[in-house]
């Protein structure tokens, strides 16, 4: 057995007694021995997700209480506090904690809690992250299509310390962020990009700058810090390009360089390059269009359309970044779409670097679909 955190519904041949959803069970294999205790989804596919292999661990406060202060003391490694107070806390699966994910903005916590045995431990779990990172306010967001699949039903509010207000401002690699934490997606950012919009400030300098899929600026921002001549962002949402505004603002940096463009990507990059337009660095960082690997044909042919009229629209010598945050493409996979787009498009491209996830999102090895994200810089020549 590899520790893999899971137990599909065909892998279990039966279940003694009743029990209730999120419950703690102990997991035997066809002799009756002892493999992992673990919590029980009866809705799921996913049948159990295994808190401990061990034998003598009770599943309970003290065992919450070790796993959150692992994961915080992980971290301590990951994060320069002055330049950072943004930063997941909780990765779920990766972290030992099936289905919790707890990020951090600054003196407020926003929690996910995605499986039935997270939610069966719901308030232990919130007492203990508040009480081990002091934290004012605790806020749910647990409002994700993936608590369907358990049999739940979505829920947000305060949990600790009342409402916090409306908006939160963050500090990320020195620059500052508004997060919708309410409504915003996934907690209210996209901390896993944290150390490639770092990346991306290095090599923008005196660039002409396409920032697509840009939502709240988080690219745009980090170019423009970085000294782009230029950014053009591109979202089809008009609610997060306005707070992707006010982050320019925020920051002091010059307004009148960015072009705010509402519109779909697909769309609009064609008509650029029916315009013959040019840019010199350009950003794709698109939703996840492949959450499984069923999915993965289709969100091909979409990788490759995109990256396909990138190419095209740089200049030589221009730089392409890209990203898949879908689990159901791996790394392997989306570099032969990448190439593939780079023959149609007619360009030579070097491979410069690789960019992943950032270390506040770490992969357990037992775990390996815990690595998501992955993304190239890409130059042409
Ligand atoms: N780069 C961002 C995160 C991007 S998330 C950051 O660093 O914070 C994906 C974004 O793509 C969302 O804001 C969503 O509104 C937008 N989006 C999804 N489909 C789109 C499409 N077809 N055209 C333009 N934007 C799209």
């Amino acid at each position: 057995m590899r520790r893999h955190p899971w137990v599909f519904s065909g892998a279990v041949a039966s279940v003694q007694g009743d029990p209730g959803v999120g419950e703690t069970v102990e997991i035997q294999d066809a002799k009756g021995n002892f493999l992992a205790r673990g919590a029980y989804s009866p809705y799921s596919q996913i049948r159990l997700r295994v808190w401990t292999w061990e034998p003598d661990r009770v599943i309970g406060l003290d065992f919450f209480r070790e796993r959150l202060g692992q994961a915080l003391a992980a971290r301590q490694d990951a994060i320069s506090p002055e330049m950072t107070d943004a930063y997941r806390l909780v990765h779920a699966e990766s972290d030992g904690l099936p289905g919790l994910i707890a990020d951090r903005y600054g003196d407020v916590l926003v929690v996910q809690f995605l499986s039935s045995g997270a939610e069966y431990w719901r308030e232990t779990l919130a007492g203990q992250l508040q009480e081990q990172t002091g934290a004012r306010h605790v806020y749910e967001r647990s409002d994700v299509d993936v608590r369907v699949l358990e049999g739940l039903e979505g829920r947000t509010g305060a949990i600790f310390g009342g409402e916090p207000a409306d908006r939160l401002t963050i500090t990320e690699n020195g620059l500052r962020f508004w997060i919708d934490y309410r409504k915003g997606h996934k907690t209210g950012f996209y901390l896993d990009q944290r150390a490639n919009r770092a990346r991306l400030r290095d090599l923008a300098n005196g660039r002409r700058t396409l920032d697509c899929f840009a939502y709240t600026g988080g690219f745009t921002v980090s170019a423009l810090a970085g000294g782009a001549s230029s950014v053009t962002a591109i979202d089809s949402s008009a609610e997060a390009l306005a707070l992707a505004r006010e982050n320019v603002a925020l920051n002091a940096l010059p307004g009148e360089q960015v072009e705010w463009v509402v519109g779909d990507v697909f769309q609009t990059l064609r008509k650029y390059r029916d315009q013959d337009r040019s840019f010199d660095l350009i950003v794709l960082d698109p939703p996840k269009f492949a959450p499984t690997v069923s999915q993965a044909q289709r969100a091909a042919r979409g990788y490759k359309d995109i990256n396909l009229l990138a190419f095209k629209l740089l200049s030589p010598g221009g730089l392409l970044v890209t990203f898949s945050c879908s689990g159901g493409v791996s790394e392997d996979l989306f570099q032969k779409i990448v190439a593939g787009a780079a023959l149609d498009a007619g360009v030579n491209a070097l491979l410069l670097e690789r960019l992943h996830q950032g270390m506040d999102h770490p992969v357990a090895l037992n775990f390996p679909e815990g690595a998501y994200l992955k993304g190239f810089v890409l130059r042409v020549s």
